[in-house]
């Protein structure tokens, strides 16, 4: 019923993705930015707040805000200034959070996907801005306190805000996917959404198809994977529907996502939140990107998953989906290129890639960099087996378990210890025929006979016989010979 329902309405997402910085030092002073430390251990007078204190600008910040700003194709603000966003919370020591409201450091840009059913899209950004992240508030079960952890306070990061442009949950995922994809490939955040290093809200309204304004939104706090992201959209987007079908209004609201449950839940209305009154930062002079700072960044850009993507279609002759998946992590991606390198085989390199590397790191739940076989050595198995030294079975089934074990050990000496080699000496081939030959005089007689499958039986004992690898074919032409060249009586 919903259903069809549903299908008289649009549904209308905008988010606003938080990204850690993977700075050493914090935004605005030199205590540890890492994560993880002892409670309190990361806070020294500037992140408390001591009066008297002043904040003091992390240049890489700038830098890493301004590559992901390059990646998104965004126009970056050469004269910026920090802003004062005051409310008051409890693991906010200052009173106030530095962020950027009037002169975020990227504008516009875009991000691209792809959906399932094949449709490329790009969706616009608002703007990407610097800020500081706020400490944690603790609260531990059966206790009546808030225990206060300020490592986190003033942790850089970036929040990228794209324009209220998805319109399905799918896509919300999507947008979230690539975000994390582009990070990682520049080094500037780790991805990890456990961890809280990257962390998105869901703005979400519906309309009735074809009406011209948008509906009034729901902001989601805080969802920390992917699937979340998606069911809370999905939820949300239900939730306004049935309202609106019901004649009642939707409530522009904070709402908080319940995983166990699947439902979002009302934290604060529009009406009670603060106006943050935003003023200029006095204490932190303007930051001006010249042109050769800019020029300079860009220097320092990386490869970039679509770039990367491309180059695999048009100079490797991949195919979109392979490609898309050899680059879907950065150091897959770098990985492949480094087999491409070593032996030009860019089919088969992406063909092991994808059977039997993936399967063993799906097996053993390995990262790419927990895969200890170089790039070298497995260049070289796959160019053995490219030129047919090796069996593809037997590099597969063998070979390639082995070397994982040993990944120091030479290919093809290896290979040949563990009898890898076909036989493709004539002389060990032939004596190996007349021996056969000599034992089955009957079945010789057989063959010139005319019953010439009997040939399928001598190659079976061939098989049973050499311990080694054969090479089928031509063991087949030289048995053949050594039939005719026998007389038939
Ligand atoms: P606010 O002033 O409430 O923070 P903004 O205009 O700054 O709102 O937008 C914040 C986020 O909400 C952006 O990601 C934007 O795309 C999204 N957004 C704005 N209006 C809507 C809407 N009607 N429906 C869904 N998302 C919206
Ligand atoms: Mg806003």
């Amino acid at each position: 019923m919903i259903d069809r329902v549903a299908e008289k309405y649009e549904i209308v997402v905008g988010l606003e993705v938080h990204a850690q910085l993977l700075t050493r030092s914090k935004i605005f002073n030199s205590d540890p930015a890492s994560y993880g430390g002892a409670p309190n251990s990361q806070v020294g007078v500037i992140t408390l707040a001591h009066p008297g204190t002043l904040p003091k600008q992390n240049k890489l910040v700038v830098e890493y805000a301004v590559k992901m700003g390059l990646a998104c194709h965004a126009t970056i603000s050469r004269h910026q200034i920090f802003d004062r966003k005051n409310y008051f919370y409890p693991d906010l020591p200052k009173g106030y959070q530095i962020t950027q409201d009037r002169t975020p450091i990227c504008r516009g840009g875009y991000i691209s996907i792809k959906t399932k059913d094949g449709k490329e899209k790009n969706i616009l950004l608002n703007r990407i801005h610097l800020e500081e992240d706020a400490g944690k508030s603790i609260h531990p079960e059966n206790e009546e306190d808030t225990l206060l952890d300020f490592n986190r306070a003033g942790v850089p990061l970036i929040e990228i805000v794209t324009e209220p442009e998805i319109h399905t949950s799918e896509e919300a995922a999507l947008v979230l996917m690539e975000i994390r994809k582009l990070v990682r490939y520049l080094e500037i955040c780790d991805g990890n959404m456990e961890e809280g290093s990257l962390r998105c809200d869901a703005n979400v309204s519906v309309r009735q198809k074809g009406h011209p304004a948008l509906g009034k939104k729901v902001e989601i706090k805080n969802m920390n994977s992917f699937k979340n992201v998606q069911r809370a959209v999905d939820y949300e987007a239900i939730r306004q529907i049935t309202l609106l079908e019901n004649g009642d209004p939707v409530i522009s609201e904070t709402r908080t996502f319940n995983m166990q449950d699947g439902k979002t839940y009302g934290m604060r209305t529009k009406e009670e939140l603060n106006d943050y009154r935003y003023f200029p930062d006095p204490d932190l002079s303007p930051v001006e990107i010249s042109d050769a700072w800019l020029h300079q960044i860009q220097l320092l850009m990386p490869a970039l998953p679509n770039d990367l993507k491309e180059k695999f279609i048009h100079q490797y002759q991949l195919s979109e989906n392979e490609a898309l998946a050899l680059t879907e992590e950065k150091e897959v991606a770098l990985y492949f290129e480094k087999l491409c390198a070593a032996n030009g085989l860019f089919k088969e390199n992406s063909n092991w890639m994808m059977g039997p590397v993936k399967s063993v790191r799906n097996q053993h739940k390995w990262l790419i960099t927990d895969f200890r076989l170089s790039p070298a050595t497995l260049a070289e198995l796959i160019r053995c087996v490219a030129e047919k030294k090796i069996s593809h079975t037997a590099a597969v089934q063998q070979l390639f378990p082995y070397l994982l074990k040993f990944p120091q050990a030479d290919v093809m000496q290896t290979a040949k210890e563990l009898n890898l080699l076909p036989v493709n000496d004539t002389g060990e081939l032939d004596k190996l025929i007349a021996e056969i030959l000599k034992e089955f005089p009957l079945k010789v007689e057989e063959y010139h006979k005319g019953k010439k499958g009997i040939v399928a039986m001598f190659m079976g004992e061939l098989k049973k016989r050499s311990q080694a690898q054969v090479d089928y074919k031509l063991a087949n032409d030289r048995l053949i010979m050594k039939l005719s060249q026998t007389d038939g009586r």
